[in-house]
């Protein structure tokens, strides 16, 4: 059994979709699960229609429309007119109308989970819908069925026993079955596993079927040492080891989603991350080797950072009670950690303030201790870096932070104005 993840950009327009047949015919479609995301930017057009629906703002109907007229114009591009798919897209945004029209919830989370899989259940819809009428037959999953999870939405937690007893049992592995990423279920309820979350629901049905590999299919040549549109050379990485990967991906690496690799490495299945547009390449490949092949220093960006020092008011010294209280705080505010430094009295944390709670736990933590924020600095991470690559970093501007083990050299540098 193989896994197939097929993303945003891989069924972006009909001519995409049309490479996805291609690859499958080329890869050969038995046994084969193929986990697909929302199409192109969509993700982030349901977030804006979610946002207007939630602030209750005129922007509700133009971004449902551009929702609508979006993959209409999929449709156009792949069918002829009265397929019954139109049937099945139409049935989708009528309930998504409907679920707009009875919600009471204004919990944003919940109700963002109930909106936004709708990208992907078009999606995965139109998909089999066309491979279907050309001749490439499969099984369209609900994969709510099967990825169970808890109830934290934008970020649920998989129940593993109950999705591996519900994935071994239901899933005929003889098929082409087609599925969306992303989503889950608690109880009645859809949940997602966190933006980008694609990857890990290939990595899911990976480890429960126990399947032979897991292949990501991608616009790029596979996993590159640096970001294409941040650095001018990169080179493509033939082999990574898991443990590597696993450090890339902590350290903010986002070809492959953080959680994907744990899974995988638990059953020594290997991650092929390869270019849809060619298939005769062999991308790279994650398994159970030795570091990385070639040795490069590996470049990971992260923007938009925070970089916050916190000391004690009293002028206490930042050990295990005060820094465990910061800890609490940051947890409470879902503002994800990408570094730590702390010295006797000061404590620094670079953080990412996806949730917009960065002023809220200002607030909260100014009663008892000083704090310094710089905004809008950027966190450089290089893997098996040298002496050129950190000096590299430093013409990008100033740095404020510098931390360097063994195997990694982090910088957190308040940029030059371009
Ligand atoms: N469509 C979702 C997103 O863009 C999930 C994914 O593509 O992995 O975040
Ligand atoms: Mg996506």
């Amino acid at each position: 059994m193989r896994i197939f993840k097929f993303g945003g950009a891989s069924v972006k327009s009909p001519d995409a979709v049309k490479n996805v047949a291609r690859v499958l015919q080329h890869e050969g479609v038995e046994e084969t699960l193929v986990v697909i995301s929302a199409m192109g930017k969509m993700t982030n057009a349901f977030e804006r229609l979610i946002n207007a629906y939630h602030n209750n703002t005129d922007d509700v109907e133009e971004a449902f429309k551009f929702i609508k007229v979006f993959h209409n114009e999929m449709l156009l591009g792949l069918f002829n007119k009265g397929h019954k798919v139109y049937d099945s897209i139409n049935f989708l945004f009528g309930e998504l109308s409907m679920l707009m029209a009875k919600n009471t919830s204004d919990d944003y989370d919940y109700i963002y989970d109930q909106m936004v899989g709708f990208g992907e259940l078009l999606s995965t819809s139109i998909v089999s819908a066309y491979l279907n009428e050309i001749g490439i037959t499969n099984t369209w999953l609900d994969v709510r069925e099967f990825i169970k999870t808890d109830d934290r939405f934008r970020g649920a937690k998989v129940d593993w026993k109950l999705t591996e007893a519900t994935i071994v049992n239901k899933i005929d592995r003889s098929k082409l079955n087609i599925t969306q990423g992303f989503l889950g279920r608690h109880r009645d309820t859809t949940t997602t596993l966190g933006r980008e979350g694609s990857d890990y629901t290939a990595g899911i049905f990976a480890y429960c079927l126990g399947a032979e590999s897991v292949t990501i299919w991608k616009d790029v040549p596979g996993v590159l040492n640096a970001d294409p549109r941040v650095f001018d050379e990169t080179e493509l990485l033939r082999k990574i080891s898991y443990t590597e990967a696993i450090e890339m991906a902590f350290y903010g690496a986002s070809v492959i989603h953080p959680k994907t690799i744990q899974p995988l490495e638990q059953k020594q299945i290997p991650l092929y991350v390869r270019s849809f547009d060619n298939l005769d390449q062999e991308g790279t490949s994650v398994s159970a080797c030795y570091g990385i092949e070639p040795e490069v220093p590996c470049y990971i960006v992260k923007k938009n950072q925070i970089l916050v020092s916190i000391s004690a008011k009293d002028f206490s010294f930042m050990v295990e009670d005060n820094i465990s209280a910061v800890f609490k705080k940051l947890h409470n505010y879902k503002l994800k950690v990408n570094l730590i430094q702390n010295s006797a009295i000061s404590f620094s944390v670079c953080i990412e303030d996806k949730f917009n709670e960065f002023e809220n736990f200002y607030k909260d933590l100014q009663s008892s201790f000083n704090i310094k924020s710089y905004k809008n600095v950027t966190l450089y991470t290089i893997r098996h870096f040298d002496d050129i690559a950190i000096k590299n970093i430093k013409t990008r501007g100033k740095a404020i932070i510098r931390q360097i083990n063994t195997e990694t050299a982090q910088l957190v540098i308040q940029e030059n104005m371009q």
